[in-house]
């Protein structure tokens, strides 16, 4: 790419216009039928006059609209709102029909595949988990046990396969979510996978895939404490370091899908070497391999390359909790880095809160008191408060959730969203 000196050059008598140029019917103008639907299912229930004031429009356009809404099966009337409907009748309220579709929500990495089944309204129907030897896998080997999988949650949850509306499928590693190609991932063999072409062949059912970090914010977003803030970021460290970003209540993905590589972002010029092939990632300090390549150096264990990388970690932290020095500077470096990263985000998108999520997490070094001020330290001194820093509970069946609410929101722009209309 070669920067572009841009002339300020106007046109003859045309008329240029200011202001963005937004192309009709997109995210930022969604149909109001989809808004009236987001809103309601957000809130669980809600009153058509609070529907009207809400998005300021007519009390006779909110009828209008949800009667479509109501005759597409996608809505329905109930009584729980609790108000006082007038003269003792019970206040009538609208909430998503939940039996309306079904979404599969799925988890692919390097320990264990997970699987989730979740009704239109967002309940879990069913979860199941299973176990996997680490390592990557062939595309095939990968279709295959999505589709075992996938069989044995929807067996679960009393749901025919061919009854779901969609899957969401998330991967560790670099994903264009947009037409489901994996570029890289730890858990496939190959690169350039087209991972969701694949899968939905299989299965005969629409597949939408994204990165596993992406899932998790989407997780925090649609079920956590993401539901009610515009701006948040979710830092992940599982086998590398990942992040999502939430801006305007909408995860942000950057131009090409590839945004929010945090482990990837340099700390450090020719630093460490990262699996990515560059030098002086984020994850090259970070991840369970940095911390294994150092603990490999400092404490004598190259005899260990055999062992998985769990309990190399395992008996690394063991040391560093009965006082071992090199293992607590194992630790406390990588915690020095995380907190690197972590000022940089700030410093990036000032967002209101990051949470920080996955299985490494539990070494708690990770994020001790000293690192995280060392983290305000290095955020801009305006004398203003810093994010908040929550630990979040993790696990594969919180990212599963998060596949589950990608395949909901994709289902939700099909039936009601602007690129249906276009398409239309
Ligand atoms: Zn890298």
């Amino acid at each position: 790419m070669t920067a572009q000196r841009v002339g300020r050059k106007r046109m003859g008598t045309e008329k240029a216009g200011c202001g963005p140029l937004i192309p009709p019917l997109s995210e930022s103008g969604r149909p109001l039928r989809q808004q009236i639907f987001e809103r309601v299912r957000a809130a669980g229930s809600m009153p058509r006059v609070q529907v009207a004031r809400e998005l300021a429009i007519s009390p006779a356009s909110v009828t209008t609209l949800t009667s479509e809404l109501i005759d597409l099966g996608l809505l329905e009337e109930t009584t729980a709102g609790g108000g006082d409907g007038g003269r003792g009748r019970p206040a009538v309220a609208l909430g998503v029909r939940a039996d309306a579709h079904h979404v599969a929500g799925i988890k692919l990495s390097d320990r264990e595949h997970t699987a989730v089944i979740v009704d239109f309204a967002g309940n879990l129907l069913a979860d199941v988990a299973v176990p996997r030897r680490p390592g990557p896998l062939e595309l095939a080997a990968i279709v295959e046990s999505t589709e075992t999988l996938l069989a044995e949650v929807c067996a679960k949850a009393g749901v025919d396969r061919a009854a779901l509306t969609a899957v969401g499928l998330g991967v560790p590693g670099f994903v264009d979510s947009q037409s489901g190609v994996v570029h890289w991932s730890p858990i496939l063999s190959a690169r350039e996978v087209p991972l969701g072409q694949a899968v939905a062949a299989r299965i005969g059912l629409t597949v939408h895939v994204d990165n596993d970090a992406n899932l998790v914010t989407l997780a925090e977003l649609w079920f956590g404490a993401g539901r009610r803030l515009s701006d948040f970021a979710v830092v992940t460290i599982e086998h590398g370091v990942g992040m999502g970003l939430v801006l305007n209540h909408r995860i942000y993905r950057g131009a090409q899908g590839l945004g929010m590589e945090l482990g990837h972002t340099k700390v450090q010029l020719d630093g460490a070497l990262c699996r990515c092939g560059q030098r002086g990632c984020l994850e090259a300090y970070v991840a369970d391999y940095a911390l294994a390549r150092e603990a490999t150096t400092a404490l004598n264990w190259g005899g260990r390359e055999a062992q998985p990388m769990n309990q190399l970690l395992e008996s690394l932290y063991d040391h560093a909790k009965a006082g071992n020095g090199a293992a607590r500077s194992i630790f406390h470096r990588a915690g020095r880095y995380l907190a690197l990263g972590l000022a940089n985000v700030i410093n990036l998108f000032d967002p209101e809160l990051i949470i920080l999520s996955g299985e490494r997490m539990r070494y708690d070094y990770l994020y001790a008191n000293e690192t995280l001020a060392e983290m305000r330290a290095m955020a801009l001194n305006t004398g203003q408060p810093t994010p908040k820093i929550e630990i979040h509970a993790w696990g594969d069946l919180l990212w599963a959730h998060g596949a589950a609410a990608l395949a909901l929101a994709q289902v939700t722009e099909n039936i009601l969203g602007a690129t249906r209309d276009l398409a239309a």
